[in-house]
């Protein structure tokens, strides 16, 4: 009997001067970036928790602690990467993922699919089973001030 689990990703990080954007992997010429440990990728990361919730597995925080030095300006794809290993190994096969960016700017629409590209080879996944969705706070709260960037995932696993 196929059994499916489905799990939820949220998360923010503020964007500061001197840090380079990277969304979903793709470097985004902007003049800030996200603030973090990492690359501050918050649509690796959402994805990412999305994974493991799905998989009923701890969170990523406890994977990848924000303290280990080890992690300190890594590429989030790659710990991504390590994520859907993590996945498959426990007999997951990855059905589908969705994403929604929110922040006020930039545009991201011209980078959709080579994120989506950039995932669906780290996730190997085909495209057409990856989401990017971006909207605007409509210049609400933090994010509409444009002090941050979030993104929300859903994931959608299956194992039979
Ligand atoms: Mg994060």
């Amino acid at each position: 009997m196929m059994v499916w689990r489905v799990g939820i990703g949220y998360d923010i990080h503020q964007l500061v001067p001197n840090r380079k954007l990277v969304l979903g992997g793709v470097t985004i010429p902007f003049n800030r970036g996200l603030l973090g440990h990492s690359d501050g990728d918050v649509v690796c990361h959402a994805i990412m928790d999305a994974l493991l919730g799905a998989a009923g597995l701890p969170d990523i925080g406890y994977y990848f602690p924000d303290q280990d030095p080890q992690y300190r300006g890594i590429r989030s794809l790659i710990l991504l990467d390590k994520v859907s290993c993590l996945i498959q190994d426990e007999g997951w096969k990855i059905s589908n993922v969705d994403t929604t960016l929110v922040g006020e700017s930039p545009r991201v629409a011209p980078f959709v699919q080579q994120m989506k590209s950039f995932l669906s080879q780290t996730m190997n996944i085909p495209v057409t089973s990856i989401g990017i969705k971006a909207t605007t706070n409509e210049q609400l709260d933090s994010i509409g001030r444009g002090e941050a960037i979030c993104c929300l995932a859903v994931a959608l696993l299956q194992r039979d």
